[in-house]
């Protein structure tokens, strides 16, 4: 549809002033396509530097593979922000003319953007390497490794290569696993308590498995959800308004926390608490017998810990 600007007038759309040239046109400057992790964040940034947003997700939420109480939560604050968020909204066709890209959604609606940022995820770049002569098969999510990170005869693989958690610390812990293991060291990968971070404000923590997952495993879940503004002592220490949801899954079968999220300021740094517990499969009785420092945001657990219905 042939974009004219002589019939725009502005209008509001949710809270995000746009302008609209009929029902269902409206132009941004910065169109992201995908709500993940690198959407979410960059979305912010440019909101937060005073470009319009557009954020236009196809899953019906955001960071789809997180718990859904992070995606609602992360919802509001980028509407915060201003940004048009879409979720359950996939972009059909993208097409452009002399305004500049058109972005055609599945709904039927169009965003003209000054610049589209596509944000859909990423594949590991394996293929048509000829690694084939050496036995090895890149699959869609990369080369497969064994625990060693080992790829095949004399060959490891490490990093997004793998396809097993694409972040630079998993990168950097199995260059670890591999150097040792081409040193002659008996090491062996465990991704069990990976910390997954998203740096928007706040910040998405998350680390172990997520309630879907646990029901998977078959694990017989007690899970507690709390709002880190009542729970714990001091919450304006760090905020004039505080904010923040901290989530606990933990196993009863085996009396250890499997899982944990948070939605809530430097939860990049105090997910680790929760990392370390599910890693070494310490006990909650002895979590909730561990002292936290007052007023910090790890006090949290210890309340989280108490909620968790564990008979
Ligand atoms: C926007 C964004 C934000 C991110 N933020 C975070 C974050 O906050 N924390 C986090 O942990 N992770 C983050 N990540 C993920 C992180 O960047 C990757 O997990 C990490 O870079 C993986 O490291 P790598 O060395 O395996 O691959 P890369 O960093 O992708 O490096 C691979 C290199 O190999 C080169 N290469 C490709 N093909 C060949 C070839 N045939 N021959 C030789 N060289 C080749 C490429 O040029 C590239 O330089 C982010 C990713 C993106 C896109």
């Amino acid at each position: 549809m042939k974009l004219e600007q002589s019939a725009a007038h502005r209008t509001e759309v949710g809270p995000v002033q746009t302008i609209a040239v009929g029902p269902v046109e409206t132009i941004v400057l910065s169109a992201i396509l995908g709500g993940g992790p690198v959407g979410v964040e960059l979305g912010q940034l440019y909101a937060r530097l005073g470009i319009q947003v557009a954020l236009i997700q196809s899953a019906d939420r955001l960071v789809d593979r997180e718990e859904p109480g992070l995606s609602s939560r992360i919802l509001d604050a980028l509407r915060d922000d201003r940004i048009d968020v879409r979720v359950g909204s996939a972009v059909e066709r993208v097409h452009g003319d002399r305004h500049g890209p058109i972005l055609n959604i599945a709904d039927g609606a169009q965003i003209t953007a000054e610049r589209i940022i596509v944000a859909t995820g990423r594949t590991p770049r394996v293929h048509d390497l000829g690694l084939e002569t050496l036995g090895i098969e890149p699959g869609p999510r990369g080369i497969t490794v064994d625990e060693r990170c080992r790829a095949g005869d004399r060959v490891w693989a490490i990093g997004d290569a793998t396809g097993v958690m694409p972040f630079t610390h998993v990168g950097m812990y199995q260059a670890r696993i591999a150097a040792a293991d081409i040193t002659g060291q008996d090491a062996r990968a465990d991704y069990t308590a990976i910390p997954r971070v998203v740096f928007s404000d706040p910040e998405i923590a998350a680390v172990g498995l997520t309630s879907t997952q646990a029901a998977e495993h078959g694990i017989d879940l007690a899970s507690a959800e709390i709002e880190l503004p009542e729970a714990i002592a001091r919450p304006w220490t760090y905020e004039r308004e505080p904010r923040g949801t901290l989530g606990l899954l933990a196993d009863r079968g085996r009396d250890v926390l499997v899982g944990a999220w948070a939605i809530a300021p430097m939860a990049g740094e105090w997910i680790h608490y929760a990392a370390l517990a599910i890693k070494a499969q310490i006990p909650i009785s002895v979590l909730t017998d561990t002292v936290a420092q007052f007023p910090t945001y790890t006090e949290g657990y210890l309340k989280g810990l108490d909620q968790l219905d564990l008979n």
